[in-house]
């Protein structure tokens, strides 16, 4: 019997790049992000995992060598954007260039062919269906940004929980949740991993696995830094963002333990993606044919 994989995806960037400060100050910004992404690969060696880094392009202008080394380790490498904008704010030009740009330095970096986008702040919302034909147009197969949660900068709880198609030869990968009381629990990493209980993420990614699905999880290089600098933001950005940084490394030692990961390409793969898309449900979450290879 195949053991069902999880995709374990990271979200390259510094701590100043995901707290919504103006990139203007990020200069004046104490360089960390090696101390975090080391600490992570350390963990990801211990644990044999080979895992997703969704890079930042202008984390990667500032940290090239470590990208290499990520990419050395066998590690896949996926896009993050360049400037960590919010997707629909941007609008499909600006998003374009932004995610051209973002693959050029990917290009000059690494020799693997990078299939895989993660939006800054999982900000392809609905009315963004465009961002999934630029991804096309630029060479990419799937996307892991949206968030079937409702959060105030991100989500579309809508949105169908599990791995299916988009439509514009784009696979979609969400980040994982509970479904509780008729309500989507995010369970998928980075804050939740830190806010809510390690049991009540466990529980929610076997909850997945159960299902016949693969989960999904993330985390950001500073969440392992819990020395990174403290800067003034917004109440609601701060909580979410500094709350218990020293739980993160302990957790993430137990989850790797706990469950089996791969890469996210591994776990589409695994799915059926490359075998044709009929092996995936539709966008509504109905099967549109076949029989998706899940477990057995
Ligand atoms: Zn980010």
């Amino acid at each position: 019997m195949t053991v069902l994989k999880n995709a374990f995806t990271v979200d390259f960037e510094d701590w100043f790049q995901g707290i919504e400060l103006d990139p203007a100050t990020w200069e004046a910004c104490e360089d960390r992000l090696a101390v975090g992404t080391l600490r992570l690969l350390d963990l990801l060696g211990e644990a044999n995992v080979r895992a997703t880094f969704f890079i930042l392009g202008s984390a990667a202008a500032t940290a090239p060598d470590l990208v290499k080394e990520i990419a050395t380790k066998g590690h896949e490498i996926g896009s993050h954007g360049y400037g960590h904008e919010f997707v629909y704010r941007l609008g499909k030009e600006a998003f374009r260039e932004d995610l051209e740009k973002s693959l050029e330095i990917l290009d000059r970096l690494v020799s693997q062919p990078v299939r895989g986008y993660r939006a800054p702040y999982f900000s392809i919302t609905p009315g963004c269906e465009w961002a999934f034909d630029e991804m096309a147009a630029c060479g990419l197969s799937y996307d892991s940004s949206v968030f079937p949660v409702q959060n105030y900068r991100y989500g579309d709880p809508l949105a169908p929980r599990w791995l299916h198609e988009r439509g514009s030869g784009i696979t979609e990968l969400p980040p994982s949740t509970w479904r509780c009381a008729g309500r989507n629990i995010p369970v998928a990493g980075g804050a939740y991993f830190r806010i809510f209980p390690y049991t009540l993420t466990r529980f929610g990614l076997l909850k997945a696995n159960s299902a016949g699905h693969p989960a999904v999880f993330y985390i950001h290089p500073w969440e392992l830094d819990p020395q990174h600098p403290r800067v003034p933001v917004p109440r609601r950005v701060a909580v979410t963002h500094y709350w218990n940084l020293r739980a993160t490394e302990p957790r993430l030692r137990r989850l790797l333990a706990d469950m089996p990961f791969a890469s996210a390409a591994e776990v589409i793969e695994q799915v059926g993606q490359f075998q044709g898309p009929t092996h995936l449900p539709g966008p509504d979450g109905s099967r549109v044919g076949g029989s998706g290879p899940l477990t057995g």
